[in-house]
């Protein structure tokens, strides 16, 4: 499925609705360009599974861990990351396969080590729609349903 957003606040609003619905064991795959909005819609899903505190990009860590919602939120931004083994050393297998849900910023960088049952999403600018819109791409959304 395809979301169009024209502004920041409207994809904060699709990662909250997508954080009400989210389930123990998911994980979204997240990629797009740099500036693209991936982070400001992991604030919006963290939101919607009922996360308050702020969330930070978790690029020099790796991963970051919010345990005060509905359910675990386990976000992962793996930009900087250089070899995939560096996933074996956090152990993201307790993660990805544990209760919460996992969120990868920039999964496509570690595409082998994603699970079959990753729902990914792609965000992209279209600027000839205006510097603000974004389009989604939401790939299987019936996990969600
Ligand atoms: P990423 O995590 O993909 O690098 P961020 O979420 O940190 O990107 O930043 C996205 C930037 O784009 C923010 O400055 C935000 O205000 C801006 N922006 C403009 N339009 C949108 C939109 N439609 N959706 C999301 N962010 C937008
Ligand atoms: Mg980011």
């Amino acid at each position: 499925m395809t979301f169009e957003t024209w502004n920041e606040t409207e994809t904060f609003e699709l990662g909250k609705e997508l954080g009400t619905k989210a389930r123990a064991g998911q994980i979204i795959a997240l990629n797009g360009d740099l500036g693209v909005g991936k982070t400001i819609f992991t604030k919006g899903l963290a939101e919607g599974l009922g996360i308050m505190e702020p969330i930070s990009s978790p690029t020099f860590t790796i991963v970051q861990i919010y345990e005060e919602g509905r359910l675990p939120l386990y976000h992962f931004d793996v930009y900087r990351i250089g070899d995939p083994e560096e996933m074996d050393e956090i152990g993201y297998e307790d993660y990805f396969f544990g209760q919460g849900v996992s969120l990868v910023e920039w999964a496509e960088l570690i595409g082998e080590l994603m699970p079959d049952n990753t729902i990914w999403i792609t965000i992209e600018k279209d600027l000839e729609k205006g510097f603000d819109y974004r389009r989604i791409e939401v790939k299987d959304e019936d996990s969600w349903n």
